[in-house]
């Protein structure tokens, strides 16, 4: 039997592990930024031995990379960048440690909870609103899981839908906790100008979109980024999983947006649509392609407004009214806590991509990157969950409010 909302009778939030798996004890992670093509090159060099791996892209002159270092080869690793003359900076002495702890329970907004207490908590709030929310699945994951959305609808079924994914990239858990935070935001708060937007439209919030990997990054590899599919090369070397969020039919590795390698964290594929996940988005927007107004896709981290499109610097046909809107959301996410977000444009063959090019009759095609700058990157602290969810709301209400 189901609690009652608002109470927490059965959901007693528990610690049920650090974040970080042992694989990461003693480990650092360090922010390097290569200013010359000698500096990368030896950057590349670097992340071919055992014990360095980088977390984000391969280093490219002028950008942060994130490299995570062994305790065994964290002396050869500072060496090495110091007689390169690399800047770099030590931004997390031992990330097994990190202090990030990982919950089961009734969800809050001060830990990071693992897939069977966010999908008890959908659970939870469908029955809760019985007259607002329907909780169906569009599809399953590779492994068997369900992918729940969640629908809001106070009664028109024609209304302009805003359709908000989160967690495509598996380890991106600030991504989901803020799309909880939304829907939580929609059904319950006092706020009225928050409930008056259920008057506007509907919502079909996707929360997990990569339970696979989001499973993986709480039991294995805390840095697990991609789906766990079976690749072309899976039977040869044991390397799983595809970059979701660079397998979408749109600008498909041009630009070296994503990478070829079945073991690199940016795999994008051995074709476009390989990921049943990718797969079930795709028809599932297809199907409300009539009332789709807005593709929103929750990602961390960069603090960054993307809008269409990867291809290129070209700009859209509707570059003026995007940046606009893009501007204004990332002036208002700053009131709250002061954070400045930047806009931009993202990778290619991205989900926001290909709904750009597949729902032009939608208003606004978006993808956020949430917290931090590069400090922790994605393990950011669980006390930074409440802020970074506020500073989202202060934003969407003005993207929402554009949409009306
Ligand atoms: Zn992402």
């Amino acid at each position: 039997m189901l609690p009652i909302v608002g109470l927490t009778v059965g959901f007693i939030s528990t610690l049920i592990g650090l974040t970080t798996s042992a694989m990461y004890d003693g480990h650092s992670m360090l922010r390097v930024t290569p200013q010359t093509k000698r500096q990368e090159d030896h950057l590349r060099d670097l992340g071919k031995h055992q014990g360095v791996s980088f977390i984000g892209g391969d280093p490219l002159v002028g950008d942060h990379s994130h490299v995570i270092a062994s305790p065994q080869v964290l002396d050869f690793v500072l060496e090495s960048l110091k007689k390169f003359e690399t800047e770099h900076l030590l931004t997390n002495p031992d990330v097994g440690r990190s202090g990030l702890e990982r919950m089961e329970g009734y969800i809050s907004w001060d830990a990071y909870y693992d897939l069977d207490s966010i999908n008890q908590y959908l659970t939870v709030q469908s029955v809760g609103h019985p007259d607002l929310v329907t909780l169906t699945t569009i599809g399953k994951s590779f492994e068997g899981r369900d992918l729940f959305l969640l629908k809001i609808n106070n009664g028109s079924t024609t209304k302009p839908i805003i359709w908000i994914d989160s967690n495509i990239h598996a380890r991106e858990w600030i991504s989901s906790a803020v799309g909880l935070y939304l829907i939580d935001q929609l059904l319950n708060s006092p706020d009225i100008e928050i409930q008056a937007y259920l008057d506007d439209f509907n919502f079909h919030i996707l929360p997990m979109a990569n339970p696979d990997g989001f499973v993986f990054s709480h039991l294995t590899d805390r840095f697990w980024r991609k789906t766990r599919s079976n690749t072309s090369a899976t039977a040869i070397n044991g390397c799983r999983g595809v970059d979701r969020n660079r397998n979408f039919d749109a600008y498909w590795l041009e630009n070296d947006g994503g990478s070829k390698d079945p073991c690199d964290l940016y795999f994008a594929g051995d074709a476009v649509f390989t990921e049943l996940e990718c797969i079930a988005i795709a028809q599932y927007l297809d199907s409300i392609r009539a009332n789709l107004i807005a593709y929103i896709s929750l990602h961390s981290w960069g603090q960054n407004v993307l809008i269409p499109t990867g291809r290129d610097s070209t700009q859209i046909p509707e570059y003026n009214e995007y940046i606009r809107i893009a501007n204004l959301a990332a002036a208002a996410h700053q009131i709250p806590h002061s954070m400045i977000y930047t806009t931009g444009n993202p990778a290619p063959g991205t989900s926001m991509d290909w709904a750009y090019l597949n729902f032009p009759s939608a208003k606004i095609h978006l993808t956020y990157e949430f917290r931090d700058k590069g400090q922790y990157t994605v393990l950011l602290p669980a006390d930074q969950i409440l802020p970074q969810c506020e500073e989202f709301m202060a934003g969407i209400k003005v993207i929402f409010d554009e949409l009306k």
